[in-house]
């Protein structure tokens, strides 16, 4: 066996499909990872996804997997890009669908099966070809853990990450038998949770190692607040369990190269032009008020309510607001309401990646009122691009996001407006400090130069990714 092999698995990965921060991890790490260990990742092969544009050709090699008593067929895809290898897996159940996981109203209830196919699918993949490491993802590859650990013949060890708690892949027990998974584990200590079964609790269960996404989110996921049910079994297996802070590709988020941009810059001057380019295009005026943005899913996690409680405030001081998103409708339904009434505030729904690089080169405040955070890239990538984050201090935001109290900025650590416990009183207190700030340009302007210098990239926590698998190895 290849000592340093990895199979990385993961239900998106960038540039392929991407519904948040998952994928940009999923792209970015294996290339971090790359220098020490062989990476090989794997991914389902939707079928939304362009297969000539990425230079995807099958591999020749299919098989199909055994689940309860039906047969599922696979075909196996590949291509390889930056010295990381893509093996796709194809199966119709599993990828010919119009969306990656719901919306849940579109009847996709079947994603258990979905899944399960992938996780299959994976344990097939450690029988072909031996590799050191089985590195998984959140629930939609978490049932690999126990499939593998039923395998004697199989020697792969088993890293499992956990980049959002909130979504565990819970189904109806009646799947066990359809999933051909011995009822003799859906125990407390196993899959059962509520009386439903819970991927996710595989992946925790029976992997050697578990890891999370922050320092922060590893603590507060064992309590009652953050643990989302499942606190007491991640204490229950806390001895493995590890928060390592994600990074940004930084050649993927780069102002100095970004051709998403109006121009790439170095420094504040080359960022205002971005800032007047945006407005334009977002029939704003004023370049010289404070270009405050949101970017993100419209979901109860990311403080939607906080933002649209408070936005007709907000939209009263001497500012500019523009929200890109996507989410639930009445999240929409809100903010159209708002935006109709006040003239500089500029909505943008739906998912647009070019368009996102130009916001985050424009802002000058990155709002990101979040309940939870297991990480966020958005406050590190705002930064990167000389944008200050104002941030509620939880999970990553806590980790990544400091207020300036001294005159002197430490090396290597982000700043921005921090505030504690959620509240409308503080947030809007915090946004009032942001527009302060701006006013003070001298200051304003030593904090984001700041920003953009500091190390945001994988160059740390790949480190620590590499060790944990060497552990693994022995
Ligand atoms: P999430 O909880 O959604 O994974 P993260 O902060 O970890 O949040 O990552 C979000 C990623 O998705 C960032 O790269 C962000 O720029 C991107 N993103 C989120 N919403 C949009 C959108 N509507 N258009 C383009 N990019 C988006």
């Amino acid at each position: 066996m290849n000592p340093s092999r990895v199979l990385f698995a993961a239900s998106e990965v960038y540039p392929f499909a991407k519904s948040g921060g998952l994928a940009d991890v999923t792209y970015s790490l294996p290339r971090a990872l790359g220098q020490a260990h062989e990476m090989c990742v794997v991914m389902p092969l939707y079928r939304f996804i362009d297969r000539s544009a990425f230079g995807i050709l099958p591999l020749n090699r299919s098989f199909s997997v055994r689940m309860g008593v039906e047969e599922y067929p696979i075909e196996l895809f590949g291509c390889t890009m930056a010295g990381v290898e893509y093996r796709f897996v194809y199966s119709p159940v599993l990828c010919e669908r119009e969306f990656l996981y719901g919306p849940p109203e579109s009847g996709y209830e079947d994603n258990a099966i979905r899944f399960g196919i992938f996780a299959y699918a994976i344990v097939e993949l450690l029988r072909q070809e031996p590799f050191a490491i089985a590195h998984l993802n959140d629930w939609q590859s978490a049932l690999a853990a126990l499939l593998i650990d039923q395998e004697p013949q199989i020697a792969t060890k088993v890293l499992y990450t956990i980049h959002n708690l909130a979504y565990q892949g819970t189904f109806d027990p009646s799947m066990l038998e359809k999933l051909g998974i011995d009822p003799k584990f859906f125990t407390m200590d196993g899959l059962e949770f509520y009386g439903a079964i819970n991927f996710m609790k595989a992946g925790i269960a029976y992997a050697d190692t578990v890891t999370t996404v922050s320092p922060t989110y590893a603590k507060e996921i064992m309590g009652e607040a953050f643990g989302c049910g499942l606190e007491g079994f991640i204490r229950h297996h806390r001895a493995k369990l590890h928060g390592i802070l994600n990074g940004i590709d930084d050649e993927h988020f780069a102002p100095e190269s970004d051709s998403a941009l109006s121009i790439p810059y170095r420094d504040l001057k080359g960022k205002a032009v971005n800032k007047s380019a945006l407005l334009k295009e977002c029939a704003l005026k004023g370049a010289k008020k404070p270009l405050f943005v949101f970017i993100g899913r419209f979901t109860w996690q990311k403080g939607m309510d906080i933002l649209i409680q408070n936005l007709e405030k907000i939209a009263l001081y001497e500012c500019n607001i523009v929200i890109l998103g996507d989410g639930e409708k009445e999240y929409h339904d809100a903010l159209a309401l708002i935006a109709k009434q006040h003239a500089n505030i500029a909505l943008s729904f739906g998912y647009d990646e070019s368009f996102a690089h130009r916001v985050y080169a424009a802002a000058d405040f990155l709002l990101m009122p979040s309940l939870y955070e297991p990480c966020g890239l958005n406050q590190l990538i705002a930064m990167r691009y000389g944008a200050l984050p104002l941030v509620h201090a939880v999970g990553g935001l806590a980790d990544t996001v400091f207020a300036p109290k001294e005159e002197t900025l430490l090396e290597g650590q982000g700043y921005g407006i921090v505030y504690h416990r959620s509240s409308d009183r503080a947030f809007i207190s915090a946004f009032g400090r942001a527009i302060e700030l701006f006013g003070d340009k001298k200051r304003y302007s030593a904090i984001a130069k700041h920003n953009m210098r500091c190390d945001f990239s994988w160059n740390e926590s790949a480190k620590i990714y590499s060790a944990l698998y060497e552990t693994l190895i022995g």
